[in-house]
C-alpha cells in the first residue's frame, strides 16, 4: 500500500504560512495585491479564477478582478497589462489561460513585468530559474517540490523522471528537481521506450495530459509517483494522468487526483504573491 500524499493538507499548511506573513506585512503597513485578468467566460477558467480569488481572501491578499469580454482585442489587453505593470498598488498580475482564439498569449505573458509575474511564465523568470537566481517559479512544479519535501521524500541523489516538457510544468519541474540534486531525465512524445526510462525512477512526475495513461508497468516498486494531470471524465469525476488503482499497489507514495497537486498550485500562487512584494520592495518575507 502506497503512502497517499495529502496535497490538500500540505496546501493548507503553505497557505497558513502565507497568511501569517501577509498579516506581519500588514502590521508594517505593507499590503499585498494580486490582479486577476480573465478574458471571455470559459467555464473551467471561471472556476480557476474564482478559486484563486477565494484563496486570496483566505490569506488576506487583496485581489482585483478584471473580467473582459470575449471580443477584447490584443491592444486592449496589452494596455491593461501596461496599466497594471505601472500601478504601485498592484504586486502580482495573473492572466488566466487559455486566452480566446485570436489573442497572442505569448505576447501578453511577455508584457507582464517580470517583477509581477506570479505565474513564473516570463522568459526572464524562466532564465532566473535555470541559473538559480531569485525570481518567480511556475506554481505547479514549485508545488510538487513542496509536496515532496513536506512528505519527507528525499530528492538528493535520486533518479527523477518527468513525463512532459511543457513550459509551465515539465521543463521547470526538471530544473527544480535538478536544483534539489536529483538526477533528472525529462521525457516527451519522442522518447523511445518510455517504460524503460520511467521504470528507473525513484521519483516519477507525470504531466502528460492523457487520462490514466500511466499504469503499474511504468513504475518501479516503491517509487514516488506525482500525478500532475487533471481531467474530468464523462461521469463528471476527476482523474489524473496516472491510473491510480493500477499504480497505487506498486508505488511507495502517490498523489491522488483530486487532492494531490491541484491544491498546491493555488497555494504556491499565494506564496508567489509574497515573492512579488519581496522582489519589488527588496525585502525578505
Ligand atoms: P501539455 O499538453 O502542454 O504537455 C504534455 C507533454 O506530454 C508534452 O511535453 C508531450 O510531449 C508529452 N507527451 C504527450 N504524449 C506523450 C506520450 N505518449 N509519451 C511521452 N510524452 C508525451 O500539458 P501540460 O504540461 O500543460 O499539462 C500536463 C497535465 O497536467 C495536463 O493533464 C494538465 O491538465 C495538467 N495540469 C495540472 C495542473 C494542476 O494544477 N494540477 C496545472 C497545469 C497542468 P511533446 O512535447 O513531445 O509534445
Amino acid at each position: 500500500m502506497a503512502k497517499i500524499i495529502d496535497g490538500k493538507a500540505i496546501a493548507a499548511q503553505v497557505k497558513e504560512e502565507v497568511r501569517q506573513k501577509v498579516a506581519q506585512l500588514a502590521e508594517q503597513g505593507v499590503s499585498v495585491c494580486l490582479a486577476v485578468v480573465q478574458v471571455g467566460s470559459d467555464p473551467a477558467s471561471s472556476v480557476y479564477v474564482r478559486n484563486k480569488k477565494k484563496a486570496c481572501e483566505a490569506v488576506g491578499i487583496k485581489s482585483l478582478s478584471y473580467e473582459l469580454p470575449e471580443e477584447t482585442t490584443q491592444a486592449e489587453l496589452l494596455a491593461l497589462v501596461d496599466d497594471l505593470n505601472a500601478r504601485a498598488d498592484v504586486n502580482g498580475i495573473l492572466v488566466q489561460l487559455p486566452l480566446p482564439k485570436g489573442l497572442n498569449e505569448e505576447e501578453i505573458l511577455d508584457r507582464i513585468s517580470p517583477l509581477k509575474d506570479v505565474d513564473g511564465f516570463h522568459p526572464q523568470n524562466v532564465g532566473c530559474l535555470s541559473v538559480g537566481k531569485p525570481g518567480f517559479v511556475s506554481c505547479t512544479p514549485a508545488g510538487v517540490i513542496q509536496l515532496l519535501k513536506r512528505s519527507g521524500i528525499a530528492i538528493d541523489g535520486q533518479e527523477c523522471v518527468v513525463i512532459g516538457r511543457s513550459n509551465i510544468v515539465g521543463k521547470p519541474m526538471g530544473m527544480l528537481l535538478l536544483q534539489e540534486n536529483g538526477t533528472v531525465t525529462v521525457t516527451h512524445s519522442h522518447t523511445k521506450d518510455l517504460k524503460e526510462v520511467t521504470k528507473r525512477a525513484d521519483i516519477l512526475v507525470v504531466a502528460i495530459g492523457k487520462p490514466r495513461m500511466i499504469t503499474a508497468e511504468y513504475v518501479k516498486e516503491g517509487a514516488t509517483v506525482i500525478d500532475v494531470g487533471i481531467h474530468r471524465g464523462g461521469d463528471g469525476k476527476l482523474c489524473g494522468d496516472v491510473d491510480f488503482d493500477s499504480v497505487e499497489p506498486v508505488a511507495g507514495a502517490i498523489t491522488p487526483v483530486p487532492g494531490g497537486v491541484g491544491p498546491m498550485t493555488i497555494a504556491m500562487l499565494m506564496h508567489n504573491c509574497l515573492t512579488s512584494v519581496a522582489l519589488q520592495k527588496k525585502i525578505s518575507v
